[in-house]
């Protein structure tokens, strides 16, 4: 059968897979070329947008926490002139020209513990005229005793019957502070005329102490855009930005920073909701503003812009590895997939090679198992012929021998017909002459001659009679001398020397050591009858032909041994693979059929036997039949 087998070239099954990979890693690199900036400043953004959120919330706690700081301190600091101003001695002070030097001193002392109860810088009382005649500083050195200081707005303010609120370096300590000036009236009443102000100095170092851990920037501007308070000494009494002249001049007018020279500071601000700054600078701030209650001061909260960018970068960077992360995973996985899927692919083509080549196999198989069943019947058919022509072939070549024989029979018959006619002739001169005795013997003759008849007669029956088909054990020396008896006649005519020997009688004296051997009596004549003729036809024009039968029995290979040999011509050694095949004859065609070794073989091969031809090595041919021993049922 042809067979047509689809293997796939394995470069074949391998090409999509490689093509894939390549195709993925391409696509992967591509989406990491294009995907990588986008990712990179989209996360930066966002890291920055995060960091400015986490600032300005920051911010913005600052700031509200700082204000509350800062109004409460003013708060608590505005109750204290407030009080005073209506305090008896206060008001006793203002109402003369000439107070008591008992009650100025006592009203000092009194101002004095005040300041420190609350922690105020000073606490002083001035009169009308702007001069101080009480004050927290009496007994130290600059006090404020004595001093003048109507120009300040504060006191203007609290002359009009106000509360003035100020921040101002202070002339004479130069230590800035708030001031807060509640108007003492002349009575306790509302529209009595001002006699005289209590001002109370708070100075900002204790806020400014407050605010200094924190990381901002803090910064307290006043009405005219100067620093007043800060967690930053340096930028205290500068301006955030630049002053108009006019202002300068105005705030130089009424000292209100003392002699110092106000200038704008080195920075940038901006709110937190302008661009992103990216250019990194020292100077630059981020800014909340927020009003502080009770004042006309706004407190600034600047933060550095920096951990925005560091942030964006951190993000930027998180975002490009995180990526990239992505991506070589994606890869590792895909590509793991892959190869997964094409093992599957390919276990798959496995497995349906296996299934086709079985298929195949088996096909065949069947195929070749038809074949053989055909043949095997052909076989019968055909031997069933054989058997048949066989068969056909035993029975023409019985009467063939039957031809034979009859001649031999009949001259055989005719020489003792012919003895007893003439001994009955004789016999009935002898009776008329009253010879009695000679009588007798002539009787004996012919009753001896009847029986050989007989014995002739009763052999052909026997060979006559169609085989009985059951093997048993049989006698080989008697069988041989039965067979002797039918060809006889042709021995003697043709004046062969027969020899006939038994190798166990000469072993061991009995020819019933030689066993019985397993055939059919009439079938083993039919074939010694055979090999007895041939080898007489051989030796016909012989000048000493000489039959030699030879009967052994070989115990070891467990086989009775007939060997029948002759002193003719021999077989030609060309000749000897075809002996034994029907028709094959060298005689002429009224002499021979070539069918007497051919049956030979076929029964020798019934009785479980073999047959064999060879050239003996003193010339003739020999014929050598082994036969199974077999015992005869006692
Ligand atoms: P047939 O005798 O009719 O030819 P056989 O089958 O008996 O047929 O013998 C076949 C041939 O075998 C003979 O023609 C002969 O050539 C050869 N053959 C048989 N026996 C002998 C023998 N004893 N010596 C020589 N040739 C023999």
């Amino acid at each position: 059968m042809m067979r047509t087998r689809h293997r796939r070239p394995k470069s074949l099954t391998r090409l999509p897979l490689s093509d894939a990979i390549r195709t993925l890693r391409l696509t992967l690199l591509a989406a990491l070329a294009l995907g990588l900036p986008v990712v990179v400043l989209a996360s930066g953004h966002w890291g920055a947008v995060r960091a400015r959120a986490d600032l300005l919330a920051g911010s913005r706690g600052t700031l509200d926490l700082f204000l509350a700081n800062l109004t409460s301190e003013v708060d608590k600091n505005e109750a204290v002139p407030f009080l005073l101003a209506r305090d008896h001695d206060v008001m006793a002070l203002l109402a003369t020209p000439a107070p008591s030097p008992a009650l100025v001193d006592r009203l000092n002392r009194r101002l004095e513990e005040t300041r420190i109860a609350v922690h105020a810088a000073t606490i002083y009382v001035m009169n009308r005229q702007g001069l101080t005649i009480a004050a927290s500083n009496w007994n130290t050195e600059g006090s404020f005793l004595g001093q003048a200081f109507a120009y300040r707005p504060y006191f203007q303010a609290a002359l009009t019957g106000g509360v003035g609120r100020y921040f101002a370096l202070g002339t004479t300590s130069h230590q800035p502070g708030y001031y807060i000036a509640d108007p003492v009236s002349a009575e306790n009443r509302t529209g009595s005329p001002v006699v005289g102000a209590v001002v109370i100095k708070v100075g900002m170092e204790r806020v400014e102490q407050g605010w200094a851990a924190g990381p901002e920037r803090v910064a307290v501007t006043d009405s005219d855009g100067v620093i007043v308070i800060t967690n930053n000494a340096p930028w205290r009494f500068h301006s955030l930005t630049p002053l108009a002249a006019a202002e300068r001049i105005r705030i130089e007018a009424n000292h209100k920073y003392a002699d110092l020279a106000i200038t704008p500071l080195a920075i940038t601000t901006q709110p937190f909701e302008a661009a992103m700054p990216f250019a990194p600078s020292k100077t630059h701030f981020l800014m909340v503003s927020g009003a502080v209650a009770g004042t006309d001061w706004t407190l600034h909260v600047l933060c550095d812009p920096a951990p925005i960018r560091s942030r964006a970068v951190a993000a930027a960077l998180i975002g490009g590895f995180a990526m990239m992360i992505v991506i070589l995973a994606g890869f590792l996985v895909l590509g793991r997939w892959f190869r997964a899927r094409e093992r599957a692919i390919e276990q798959q083509r496995a497995r349906e090679d296996v299934e086709r080549r079985v298929q195949e196999r088996t096909s065949d198989l069947a195929e070749a198992y038809d074949q053989l069943s055909r043949e095997m019947r052909d076989r019968e058919r055909a031997e069933q012929v054989l058997r048949t022509a066989q068969t056909e072939l035993i029975q023409a070549a019985k009467l063939a021998a039957l031809g034979q024989m009859s001649a031999g029979v009949a001259h055989e018959i005719n020489q003792p017909l012919s003895a007893i006619r003439a001994f009955a002739e004789n016999a009935v001169t002898l009776l008329e002459r009253g010879r009695t005795a000679t009588v007798h013997d002539n009787l004996v003759q012919i009753a001896e001659l009847t029986q050989r008849m007989a014995d002739i007669t009763r052999h052909l029956k026997g060979f006559a009679r169609k085989a009985a088909g059951t093997l048993g054990p049989v006698s080989l020396p008697d069988t041989v001398h039965k067979a002797l008896m039918l060809v006889a006649p042709q021995i003697r005519a043709a004046g062969i020397d027969l020899a006939l020997t038994n190798r166990m009688v000469e072993q061991v004296g009995e020819p019933n050591r030689l066993p019985p051997v397993r055939a059919e009596d009439v079938r083993l004549q039919q074939v010694l009858v055979n090999l007895f003729t041939n080898a007489i036809d051989a030796m016909k024009d012989r000048t000493r032909p000489r039959l030699i039968i030879d009967l052994d029995h070989d115990a070891d290979a467990g086989e009775v041994i007939l060997r029948v040999r002759d002193t003719g011509p021999g077989i030609a050694v060309a000749d000897l693979p075809h002996l034994f095949l029907p028709f094959f004859t060298t005689k002429g065609a009224t002499e021979g059929l070539g069918l007497g070794l051919s049956i030979t073989s076929g029964i020798v091969k019934d009785f479980g036997g073999t047959i064999a031809a060879a050239n003996h090595p003193d010339g003739g041919a020999e014929f050598i039949i082994r036969l199974q021993p077999m015992e005869s049922p006692r």
